[in-house]
């Protein structure tokens, strides 16, 4: 028998666990995974991968024989380690992390930071709702004031009442043809922002609850074309933002204070009592912003937390003789 027809297309969808596949000449085609695949779940496929695929004879469906390696990606770490990694997304540019100018949550937006950081992209911030403000003045003053947590990544205030602030977020995607991903809880204002990216209703908006958590409906994840160029993705229910290892992720989203570092006497200067610190000095000659410093030293000490809580359960795991637990 002859080997089946084999291409290389792009996930542009996942829902039911059917990737549909986006190939060479934009034909689409529903996909399952091979067999060898299924079983290691970190090999399937997820939206924006780049896989091979065969088109077996008289088969509705292609089949998808290989993921390619990913250029960047989203993962989902079990901080407890009872659940695999999970990869959410592959393969985009950009991370846009998305906050509500009114009610800015300081400590998530630092955790939704080294996540996006983690991922190998480019990060920058939206800070949605902007026409719930007064005045831009008090948008330049809630500006200042995250100023610290975002570092070097690019900030935008943005409404859905203000259609040039919107088109301004769609420049910056279509620059470069990139694909962005966009992460924020639930009610922010991220399905909104899709649509008028858009121009239509692609993603149904939900009415916040009284208690502010907002629902969600969406189910699948995709890639939006968005007219101007540049694509979408969209990522609803990114939940439970606890903190794993996250050092990569935190020392990419604090380079400023890791170059500074560099400079410190004690290679394992923690910047908050040791002599000699430069990462002090900079806060005290006003070039880093003590909050950012701050957000930096409690991420680290919960990141090195976490790392010894897992490091003592697998301990007492292995002495009782017990395989590794996976739920
Ligand atoms: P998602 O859960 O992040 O997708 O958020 P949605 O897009 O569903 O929006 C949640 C709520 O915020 C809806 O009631 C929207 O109408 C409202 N909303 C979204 N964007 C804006 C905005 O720019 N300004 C104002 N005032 N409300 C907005
Ligand atoms: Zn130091």
């Amino acid at each position: 028998m002859d080997a089946p027809v084999t291409e290389t297309g792009v996930v542009v969808k996942l829902d039911r666990g059917f990737p549909l596949v986006r190939l060479a000449d934009d034909r689409e085609l529903r996909c399952e995974h091979a067999t060898s695949l299924v079983k290691g779940s970190d090999q399937r496929a997820v939206v924006g991968d780049n896989v091979r695929i065969s088109l077996p004879d008289g088969h509705d469906k292609g089949i998808i024989e290989e993921t390619l390696p990913r250029r960047t990606s989203f993962v989902r770490k079990d901080p407890t380690e009872r659940a695999l990694p999970q990869t959410l997304a592959a393969n985009f540019d950009l991370v846009i992390v998305a906050q509500p100018i009114e009610d800015i949550n300081t400590r998530r937006l630092e955790r939704e930071l080294v996540l996006a950081h983690e991922t190998g992209a480019e990060v920058m911030v939206v800070l949605t709702k902007a026409d719930l403000m007064a005045s831009p003045e008090e948008v330049e003053a809630v500006r200042a004031r995250i100023d610290g947590f975002v570092g070097n990544d690019e900030l935008l205030a943005i409404s859905d009442r203000d259609e040039a602030s919107v088109q301004r977020l769609a420049g910056i995607i279509a620059d470069g043809d990139k694909t962005a991903v966009l992460i924020g809880r639930s009610g922010v204002g991220k399905s909104s922002l899709v649509n008028m990216l858009v121009g239509s209703e692609v993603q149904k908006t939900t009415e916040v609850r009284g208690d502010g958590k907002g629902r969600h409906t969406t189910v699948s994840r995709e890639i939006i074309d968005l007219p101007h160029g540049g694509r979408i993705i969209d990522m609803p229910g990114v939940r439970g933002l606890g903190l794993w290892d996250a050092d990569e992720g935190i020392g990419a989203a604090f380079s400023d204070i890791e170059e500074l570092a560099a400079s410190c006497r004690f290679r394992d200067c923690t910047h908050t009592s040791e002599p000699g610190c430069a990462v002090r000095a900079a806060v005290e000659a006003g070039e880093l912003a003590p909050s950012r410093l701050k957000s930096y030293v409690r991420l680290r000490e919960e990141s090195a937390q976490v790392k010894t809580r897992r490091e003592e359960a697998e301990r007492i795991r292995s002495r009782r003789g017990h395989p590794r637990r996976r739920r």
